[in-house]
This record gives C-alpha cells, structure tokens and sequence, in this order.
C-alpha cells in the first residue's frame, strides 16, 4: 500500500463511475445513472467532492453506487475544485 493517495480531476473520478457502475449494474435495472459529483463545503474544512445520494433502486444499484464511491475515494484523492474567478469581467491572469 502506497502512502499517498494518487490525486485525479473529478471528471477522470466520474468517468471511472461510470465504467465500475456499467461493468456492475444489475442486470434488471436500465434505468439508474451515475451521479455527477458535487463540490461541497463544510465547515471548518476546505472542501470535498461528495456524490449525491442516489435514488433508491429496487435491483440495488444505490448501495452499489455508494461502494463504488467509497472504493473510488479510498483508493484516489480528487482534486478539489478550481476557485470561481470572481465575477468581475476580465481579469488578468497570466496561466
Ligand atoms: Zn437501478
């Protein structure tokens, strides 16, 4: 086991969502859908990416998304999101 956890964009993490999640979708549903991940803040941290709680499924596929989930962020750091540029027209930024 390594000790830092590789980081990845949010995209790559819900990407590999959907792979898991087809790879391991019952068989009877055709109708659930991966999550988009959202960027959330709670107090007294910098922030996370948490996946939306799934709608409940009668094949199951809301446990499963929540283990793939859990899978996901134990095994990799998502990167946090880029701060919103303030508002305020152009800015100058030198990337
Ligand atoms: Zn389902």
């Amino acid at each position: 086991m390594s000790e830092t956890k590789p980081t990845i964009a949010v995209t790559k993490a819900h990407a590999q969502m959907l792979l898991d999640f087809a790879d391991r979708q019952p068989a009877g549903c055709k109708r659930c859908r991966v999550p988009m991940p959202f960027w959330g803040v709670a107090p007294g941290n910098k922030g996370y990416w948490y996946q939306p709680a799934p709608p409940t499924c009668e094949h199951g596929c809301h446990t499963l998304l929540i283990e793939l989930w859990a899978k996901l962020t134990t095994d990799f750091t998502i990167a946090p999101r880029d701060p919103a540029p303030p508002f305020s027209g152009r800015t100058k930024r030198n990337t």
